[in-house]
């Protein structure tokens, strides 16, 4: 144990770092070293196994007071330190792997990976007759792009779990009564060792045999089959706000599964899609589109109509519009959810349209345009020239074009 590394050097903190940058600095060192995010890496897995020590030292106010004052030694058993036999090998690593740890060592680190991993925190050590909030419920529906921008309304078929009216929620028959689990000995845990690379662990699981709540139903309440739930099928309305995007949620206070124990219900989680317009892109608050304009438009200018999600709007295009020019019209997007006086804007990219079809007389023009703003070698037929004269040779009006 000579060669190793201080705990506060381990950790990147400094000798009177308090609990919560303590806390910090472990909780990334942990996230950058797991060795769920670095399979088979061994120097993350030796960085995080160091780190992990130097935490359950130093976080435990009374050993970090021991190695402050005898450093290393403290906690090795061979040097005889003061806290001899309290070495690191020998701490109760309940609950760091399976997060259902119920005191201790559990505690801390189900605080520290229970949202780092998203694990469960303590769970299998709840007490399993105190109240608790039902679990969210998530449902989906499906809108237009133009009901997102104005809001709207949507029925909602869902299935809503009850207490059993029959057995009041506890899934026994009247006038039978629970039994002392067996296999947990009531405690709703069964415990276990695992060797793993970072000593022996002890996990706590919930029992399997009575799901943990320590108690075995031997006479079920036949209206509800022992779940202690019955099932309804209800109609809700939920109302989406103007502003609403693909894959937001709507939370409905109050229809997820029913508490336990008088605990509250949970939430029913609305996710919200919505599908594409033909015309009209979103992103956020702006909306973006497309908008052709002809070419005398763009090159004298004018009015043009231009559709948005709130109606036509007449733009005035500058004359000499390129194609490709992007305008903003202001408060033409989506209204913000918080408040629907706020929009986004609408970006309207235009587009000098090239005409496919043109009748012989609009191709005559632009020809005499083409002539008459010296872009072409071809001039037009002369004016009072006669239909069925023999026109000019290409060589004599490119020298007619030259000498002008
Ligand atoms: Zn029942
Ligand atoms: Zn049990």
């Amino acid at each position: 144990m000579a060669d190793k590394r201080d705990y506060y050097e381990v950790l990147g903190v400094s000798k009177d770092a308090d609990d919560a940058a303590l806390k910090k600095a472990y909780r990334q060192l942990a996230k950058k070293y797991h060795p769920d995010v670095n399979p088979g890496d061994k120097e993350a897995e030796a960085k995080f196994k160091e780190a992990t020590e130097a935490y359950a030292i130093l976080s435990d106010p009374e050993k970090r007071k021991l190695y402050d004052q005898y450093g290393h030694a403290a906690f090795d058993p061979a040097s005889g330190g003061a806290g001899g036999g309290a070495g690191f090998d020998g701490f109760d690593f309940s609950g760091f792997s399976g997060f259902g740890g119920s005191s201790g060592m559990g505690d801390i680190f189900g605080d520290i990976f229970g949202d780092l991993f998203g694990g469960g925190g303590a769970r299998a050590s709840r007490n399993p007759s105190a109240p608790s909030r039902g679990a969210n419920l998530r449902a989906r529906v499906h809108i237009s792009f133009m009901e997102a921008i104005t809001g709207c309304k949507k029925e909602l078929d869902i299935t809503l779990k009850e207490e059993c009216k029959t057995c009041k929620g506890s899934g026994v028959k009247p006038g039978s009564s629970k039994e002392t689990c067996s296999k947990c000995g009531g405690s709703g845990q069964i415990s276990y060792t695992q060797k793993t690379m970072l000593g022996i662990m002890r996990n706590v699981q919930a029992c399997p045999d009575c799901g943990g709540t320590g108690e075995i139903i031997k006479e079920k309440c036949t209206s509800c089959r022992g779940t202690g739930y019955t099932s309804s099928k209800q109609r809700i309305s939920v109302d989406i706000p103007a502003g609403i995007d693909d894959g937001q949620s709507i939370r409905i206070r109050g229809k997820g599964e029913p508490g336990r124990n008088g605990g509250e219900r949970g939430d029913l989680l609305v996710e919200v899609m919505v599908s594409a317009h033909n015309v009209f892109e979103r992103d956020g608050m702006n909306i973006y589109s497309l908008h052709n304009i002809t070419f005398p438009q763009a090159v004298l200018g004018g009015e043009v109509r231009i559709p948005t999600v709130h109606g036509d709007v007449l733009y005035n295009v500058k004359p000499g519009t390129q194609t490709n020019t992007r305008i903003r019209l202001k408060g033409k997007g989506v209204p913000s959810i918080q408040n629907p006086n706020t929009r986004g804007d609408h970006y309207v990219t235009l587009i000098v349209e090239v005409p496919t079809r043109l009748s012989n007389d609009a191709k005559e023009a632009l020809k005499e345009y083409d002539y008459l703003a010296g872009n072409s070698l071809n001039s037009p037929e002369d004016p009072g020239e006669k239909k069925g004269k023999k026109k000019k040779s290409l060589k004599e009006r490119m020298k007619e074009s030259l000498d002008l």
